[in-house]
Order: C-alpha cells, then structure tokens, then sequence
C-alpha cells in the first residue's frame, strides 16, 4: 500500500490528521493506496507560495528555465518504466502504453525548453525616436485541474506550457490516478524549478477547484475534463475574469470515404478504437463508412476488434486494459442497451468481461439510429460506431451535427476532398490519412463544446501570457 502525499512549497505532506481517500486497481477493484487530501489551511499556503513562485520563476533567466525544463525531461525519461507501472496500477491501461505517455511528457518539456528561447516580442516600425514594443508576459499562477484517462501527460499538459511561460502552477491530478502526476511534479522539482512555482494537490474536486479559483492570486485556470465540469469552471473563472483553457470531451467523426486504402485505415484505426480503452478524448466514435466500401470496412473492423487481447496492464501482449473506474463501466453499459433499444446491431463484444475489475469488452455496433444516445453523448470506453453513409455532403454534415468539436479523422487519397475537408469539418483538430492528432509541436484542443484555448505547441505557451504594448515617443 502506497500513499500518494501532497507538494505544497516544496515540502512533502502527508499525516498530520489530514483525510485520505483510497486508490483502486482497476484490474481488481481493491484499494492499493490512499492518496492525502489537501486542508484549506493546505491550499491558502500554496497560494501563498504560487504568489511567490511566481515572483522568482518569471525573474529566472530564460536560458536558466530551459535548462531545468530539459534536466526534468531527462529525469522523466529516466523514470519512466516506473512511473508507467504506477500509471498502469492505478489506471489499468497496458504499461507499455503508459511508459509511451510518460516519454510524450519528457518531449513535451523538450519542445517547451527550446520555445522558452523563442518567446520574442516585436518591435513595430514608427517615425525616428519612437516606437511600440510588443511584450509577452506571463499571466501568473495558474491552476490546473487534471483527468483520470492520461494521469501524467493531462498533468504536464496543464504545467508544462505554463512554467516555459514563467507562471507558477498549482496542479490538481485525479484523486482516482495520483501518482503519475505527482511524479511529473516531483521531477520539475528535483531538476530545479522552485517548489513554490509547481506543486500538487489532492482533495475533493469541486471543493479545492472553488478554492484555488475564490482566490485573486490564480490568474488562469486549466482544466481537462468532461463538458459539464468545464461549464461550471468557465462560469467559476469567469467571476475573475480569469482566463482559462478548457480541454473537453469530444465524440469524433472518422470519415471513410470509397477511394480510401482500406486496409490501412482499418489497422490504423481499430487500434486507435480502443487505445486505453476508449477513454481518450480524441477516440475514434462515429465511423461514417461510404457505402461502397461499408461492408468491407465494417467485416475487417469486427475481424480486428475480435483478435484483440484483453487483460491486466502488466500481462505480456496484451491490447486493452480495464475500464478506469465502475462509472465508466456502467456508463458504457447503459450506452449499448440504449442502443439496442434504437435498433442498433452489436457485431462484436456488448458485454463486460467477468466480475473482477472494470473489464469490457472491445465493441463494435453498427446501424445506430442517430436518436440513440450513444450518437450523441460521448462513450469514453471501448466502442465503435460503424454507419453507411450516401457520399460527402451528408458524411460532412454528419460530422459537425453535435455540438463537440475536438478530434476528426478522415479516409481519402482525393486532394480536392481533402481540401474541402480541411475547410468545413468543424474540429480543433483533423488526421488525415492517419491516426494521429497529437504532437509535441503541435497545439491540441477543441472548438465549440470541445472547449478552448490550446495545449501544447507554441500556443500551449502563448495561452499562458499576457501581451504588454509599450508605445514610446
Ligand atoms: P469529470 O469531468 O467529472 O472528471 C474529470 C476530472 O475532473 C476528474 O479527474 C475529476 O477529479 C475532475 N473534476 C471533476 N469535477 C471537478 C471540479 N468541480 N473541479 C475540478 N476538477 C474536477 O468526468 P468523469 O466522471 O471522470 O468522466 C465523465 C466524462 O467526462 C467522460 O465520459 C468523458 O466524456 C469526459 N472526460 C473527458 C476527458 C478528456 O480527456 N477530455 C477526460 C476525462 C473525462
């Protein structure tokens, strides 16, 4: 039994009468640790410490900061096969998986460390003797709020631009995965970066989120999340006229068109199905198949989705883990009966595997009505929806009918419509002829109720700054 302390001004804290709250193995179901629950008394002094962590992070020369930031990614790639297995202890995703996330978060600190180098102002031409400078500062503490699904690459996408920007950051991971995020945390530290400028707290969500965001000390807020949560703290940040960052849910079109090579889109994309079980933001949801090519594509998918291995993350060989928690079983659970309800045909899996742990089935159902629920809420598990579709304009018009608008996949070797696609889906972000949408170099995030303000890439750093125009005569 571990227990998963908090990071408040460089110290250590756990004990002291403080509450914990158990971590479960999603495997299981048992509780493998506790993880400590932060005071009020706790977060005013991180508050306090942000205020000064920000004062002497910003002052740190840029050079200086982006030396720290490379020795920490240096340090998390040293670390990662351990802080993989904790992320699969407690997320239940494969380890190899979950080692492939830490070392994204060791590139992601690399990318940051030569942008800190980069973060010019400009210089605006004007008659002799005068000129106006346009300035870039940091916007101040910022505090982050982090999911569950990816428990150390979430926490270093809400920390990692904003110390390249020079804020302080106080990070809330999820109380459900500690670990992997505290551990990102502690290799910031352990490289350099003042323990009052990047610290870890852990709590009741709603109440530490409240908290942090009362207080006029927290300059932006950053969060990833579902829809719902990101309303109310958009609302929350709102009453400062804290800006924010919000990395929501999403409910991604994959468009299959006939002129595709098919046999690539199926390996791609299966695999990209039921990468950590579903639960990704950007998981291909609604396969939107042109009708040529639907029965092909839909007889190799359900044959891929029935060859894959499910088990415990630490078994060899194994494609999918557990569910991360009962919530999303049952969410999962509720989704495909609804959907059978609406006529919907189950072509592979349906059900949840054994009694022990969160484990469900790899799902493919095809035909779903687009009143079923499962057509419009996001499943956030394992589960394909395969639909025929009658060519490109109702293929595009399907794919921007909900509200989300963060990750969409398209199928062509045709330029023209690759053009057009490019131009009208409405998506934050939009593959290709490829499974991937994430780089570190490249800003990740949605539009509409996918959310707003981008991680990652130059803009992961940009949207944690402020601009400052000097005019001088
Ligand atoms: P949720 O939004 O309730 O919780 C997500 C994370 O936010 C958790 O780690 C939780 O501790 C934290 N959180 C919840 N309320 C908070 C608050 N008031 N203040 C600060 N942090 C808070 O979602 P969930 O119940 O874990 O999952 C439900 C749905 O959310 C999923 O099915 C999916 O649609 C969506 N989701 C999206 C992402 C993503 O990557 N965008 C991640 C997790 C969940």
């Amino acid at each position: 039994m571990t227990q998963v302390p908090l990071s408040i001004a460089g110290e250590t804290l756990s004990g002291d009468g403080r509450e914990v709250a158990d971590v479960l193995d999603p495997s299981t179901g048992e509780a493998i640790g506790t993880v400590v629950h932060a005071t009020t008394a706790d977060l005013d002094r991180a508050l306090d410490a942000a205020a000064r962590g920000f004062k002497t992070w910003r002052n740190t020369p840029a050079d200086q900061r982006s030396a720290v930031l490379m020795k920490a990614a240096g340090l998390i790639r040293e670390r990662a096969k351990d802080i993989g297995a904790s992320i699969t202890r407690e997320q239940g995703k494969p380890v190899k998986e979950a080692i492939g996330e830490t070392v994204y978060c060791a590139m992601l600190l690399e990318f940051y460390a030569g942008e800190i180098k980069r973060l010019y102002g400009r210089t605006l031409v004007r008659p002799a003797g005068s000129r106006v400078e346009v300035q870039y500062h940091p916007v101040g503490p910022v505090a982050g709020f982090a999911a569950w699904n990816f428990p150390a690459l979430n926490v270093m996408r809400k920390i990692g631009g904003a110390l390249a920007a020079g804020c302080s950051t106080i990070v809330k991971p999820s109380e459900e995965t500690p670990s992997g995020g505290l551990a990102m945390v502690q290799a910031l530290i352990d490289a350099g970066v003042p323990g009052e400028a990047v610290q870890c707290v852990f709590g009741v969500p709603d109440e530490v989120s409240r908290h942090l965001l009362a207080s006029p000390v927290i300059r932006k807020v950053t969060f990833t999340g579902s829809t719902a949560v990101g309303k109310h703290l958009a609302k929350l940040a709102a009453d400062d006229l804290k800006i924010a960052t919000m990395e929501l849910g999403g409910h991604a079109p994959v468009l299959v068109f006939a002129d595709s090579d098919i046999d690539k889109a199926l390996d791609t994309m299966t695999a990209n199905a039921f990468r950590n079980a579903g639960q990704v933001c950007v998981s291909p949801t609604r396969f939107l198949v042109e009708e040529p090519v639907f029965a092909k594509f839909r007889d190799g998918f359900v044959e891929r989705t029935k060859a894959l291995k499910v088990g415990n993350g630490f078994e060899k060989d194994i494609d999918m883990g557990p569910m991360a928690s009962p919530r999303g079983l049952e969410r999962m659970e509720s989704m495909i009966g609804d959907a059978k309800t609406h006529g919907a045909k189950v072509l592979a899996g349906g059900e949840r595997i054994g009694n022990q742990g969160w484990f469900h089935a790899p799902t493919v159902l095809a035909e779903v009505p687009t009143g079923a629920e499962i057509m419009n809420e996001e499943p956030f598990g394992p589960v394909a929806i395969l639909n025929s579709m009658a060519g490109e304009d109702a293929m595009i018009e399907e794919a921007n009918r909900l509200p989300y608008g963060l990750a969409a996949y398209a199928w062509t070797q045709n330029p023209a419509r690759r053009r057009r696609l490019a131009a009208e889906v409405e998506a934050g972000m939009l593959a290709i002829d490829t499974g991937g949408v994430s780089a570190a170099d490249a800003p990740f995030g949605g539009v509409k109720w996918s959310g707003y303000g981008s991680e990652d890439g130059r803009e992961g750093v940009l949207t944690c700054m402020v601009t400052k125009t000097v005019h001088e005569g």
